[in-house]
């Protein structure tokens, strides 16, 4: 009876173990999904011209104030600094996100990040702009900010990759301490009533005014480990990421939308 409660438990963790060992053989890493190549192409852009909102435009930020945002966490006042007229991540916060909510539009965004080359790849100066926030955290769609000036990373996480999933065309990059742009066309998704899919999200970008995404068919939602799913959503708030990394907070400025439905 002993010998036999011995071999009986000896199969049970000998099947654990090797169900363990299979788990871990297959189980989803972000590497998984990490594309080195093919590397974009680096594009000298033009000189920076600051773009002024047009008519009916709404202003999202225009140096003063963050009336127009609020902690994803929370939902309270965004609590990022707004410092001689431009608007510096605070890493302690949080992402933060418009109080209003979009369907289909057109935006216009300034960013700057300072010297952080002791960082390389995706620890250099990364944030991000959620085209639509549909959840806490980072839930949504991202178009990557990251130091892309000579800065090696996977190439669908470079700066203007829609994040794991669409490579720029372009690596316009400017360098640290200069004004950059993105010029984004987003369509939102449509969904069902029962929750499927009707038309998927597509995006145009223009980085430094070269276009870097032409009319991308998104896959889902950004999606770090595994495969981007489509989830139902409205209409969305616009999220900027305070990512994780140690390197200098980065800044924007002159960021404005103009709905197109
Ligand atoms: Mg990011």
């Amino acid at each position: 009876m002993k010998s036999r409660w011995k071999l009986a438990c000896l199969v049970f963790f000998g099947m654990t173990t090797h169900l363990f060992a299979q788990e871990k053989a297959t189980k989803p890493k972000p590497e998984d999904t990490e594309a080195w190549k093919p590397v974009p192409p680096v594009v000298q852009p033009g000189p920076y011209k600051e773009t002024p909102a047009p008519e009916g435009a709404i202003i999202l930020f225009d140096g003063k104030n963050l009336d127009e945002w609020i902690n994803t966490r929370d939902g309270k006042p965004a609590e990022w600094i707004v410092k001689d007229g431009v608007l510096v991540v605070n890493k302690k916060t949080g992402n933060i996100e418009t109080k209003r909510k979009f369907k289909d539009y057109q935006l216009h965004l300034e960013f700057m990040f300072p010297d952080n080359s002791e960082f390389k790849g995706q620890s250099r100066s990364n944030s991000g702009l959620f085209l639509a926030s549909t959840g806490g955290g980072d839930a949504g769609y991202e178009l990557q900010i990251l130091d892309s000036y000579q800065n090696e990373t996977y190439v669908n996480g470079m700066a203007a990759s829609i994040y794991k999933q669409a490579i720029p065309l372009a690596n316009p990059s400017r360098k640290p301490g200069e004004w950059q742009t993105y010029d984004i066309t987003w369509t939102a998704p449509r969904f069902k009533s029962d929750g499927s899919l009707e038309s998927p999200a597509t995006v145009t970008v223009l980085y430094n005014g070269v276009l870097v995404q032409d009319r991308f068919i998104l896959k889902g939602e950004t999606a770090f480990i595994g495969q981007p799913k489509y989830k139902p959503y409205d209409t969305a708030g616009i999220k900027l990421q305070s990512h994780g990394d140690a390197s200098k907070p980065m800044s924007f400025k002159n960021i404005w939308i103009k709905e197109t439905k």
